[in-house]
């Protein structure tokens, strides 16, 4: 099954852009929404997660006891990578369980994988292709305020922890320009069929 990554920073479009692929067919798989999910399924992932930091990482009914967890890594850089190492190959396995249902189906040429941590988790060397929506960041910070109804402090602190808008373009194969320059969705076909005719060749 041909397999795209796409990302791009905190409030770049990446979602926006998903819902246009779904339009066309394209199933998405939500690496961040996963993430939440394998953290209660996955017995590998709760068993490293109580060992790394502490049975009280969950709660009696079996959910994730998310004050303790954001107590640890809130503000701290080395835990929250230390989570991530755990999450991480977690969501991978949930990704190539969820890309074996299409493999047979004839309707559906390439699945996408949304995250937004695609390089900085390695995950994009598990895609044949990576795509990135890059919006300036005064744009990004201000649509995310709107829809979130969060202060700029707030955002600017979600977004310093992401690898920079320069780097992620290096890595990247396609991009996306979700700026008030470009319209999004025939930059949305051309890639399309861009991966239409890379899947057929693959
Ligand atoms: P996050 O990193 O927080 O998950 P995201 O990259 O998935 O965000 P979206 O949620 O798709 O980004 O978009 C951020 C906000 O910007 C949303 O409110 C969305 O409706 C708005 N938005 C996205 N693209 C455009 C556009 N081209 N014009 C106007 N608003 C847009």
């Amino acid at each position: 099954m041909f397999k795209v990554g796409i990302t791009g920073n905190i409030g770049s479009g990446k979602t926006t852009v998903c819902k246009i692929f779904e339009v066309l067919g394209i199933p998405v798989f939500y690496a961040d929404d996963e993430a939440k999910k394998v953290m209660v399924k996955d017995v590998i992932l709760v068993a490293g997660i109580k060992k790394t930091f502490g049975a009280e990482s969950y709660l009696a009914d079996g959910t994730l006891n998310r004050k303790h967890i954001a107590g640890i890594v809130f503000n701290n850089e080395e835990e929250l990578v230390k989570l991530n190492r755990l999450v991480h190959p977690a969501v991978f396995r949930a990704f190539e369980v969820w890309v074996q249902q299409f493999k047979e189906r004839k309707d559906v040429p390439y699945v996408l994988k949304e995250a937004a941590l695609l390089f900085e988790s390695d995950s994009y060397k598990m895609c044949h292709r990576s795509l990135m929506i890059s919006t300036p960041e005064k744009m990004r910070l201000q649509r995310v305020m709107l829809r979130d109804n969060v202060s700029l402090e707030e955002v600017q602190k979600r977004n310093s922890r992401q690898m920079s808008e320069e780097q992620k373009l290096d890595m990247a194969n396609d991009v996306i320009i979700n700026d008030d320059t470009e319209l999004v969705i025939p930059q949305v076909l051309n890639l399309h069929k861009l991966y239409l005719s890379l899947a057929k060749s693959e």
